[in-house]
This record gives C-alpha cells, sequence and structure tokens, in this order.
C-alpha cells in the first residue's frame, strides 16, 4: 500500500522558541538557542523555509501535533502527494 507523502515546512523566523513542538514531538524538533531546529530538514532557498517530506502515520501525526501546539504558525504540515 503506497502511504501518502506529506511536506513538513517550518519558517523558523518566526518561531518564538515557546518548544511547544519539542514537547510533543522530540524526534522532530529540537530547541537550539532561543529557536527550534527540524532535524534532518533541508533549507528552500525559494521559499527561505525548512522543509521536511515524512511519510509514516507517526511520522505525520507527530509534526501534525507540533503543528497544532505552535503558538505562532511557524510549522505547516502540507500533503504533497496520495
Ligand atoms: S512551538 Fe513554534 S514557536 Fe515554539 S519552538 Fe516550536 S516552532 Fe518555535
Amino acid at each position: 500500500m503506497k502511504m501518502p507523502k506529506f511536506k513538513v515546512i517550518y519558517d523558523k523566523p518566526t518561531c518564538i522558541g515557546a518548544a511547544s513542538c519539542v514537547a510533543v514531538a522530540p524526534k522532530f524538533w529540537e530547541l537550539v538557542g532561543d529557536k527550534a531546529e527540524l532535524v534532518g530538514a533541508t533549507f528552500n532557498e525559494a521559499t527561505k523555509k525548512f522543509e521536511l517530506i515524512v511519510e509514516t502515520p507517526e511520522d505525520i501525526q507527530l509534526n501534525q501535533d507540533a503543528e497544532a501546539v505552535c503558538p505562532v504558525a511557524a510549522i505547516k504540515v502540507e500533503k504533497i502527494s496520495d
């Protein structure tokens, strides 16, 4: 069965270091200094945002949880394929 792919998009300048994402999804989110880092993400020069493709239901859910708790909406999880 083919899994849908999702892209996690992180706008680092928006982050206020609240660490809510780190609390719910430490597998993906770490606090470094006063900003979160999305582990394994690549920087998209065009959009100036960090991006990471996630495919397993667990990894998608973890990042959707992070998206839900971020107080400044710095994290977006978008479906990119079925
Ligand atoms: S929850 Fe949002 S504001 Fe808080 S550390 Fe994570 S990305 Fe930054």
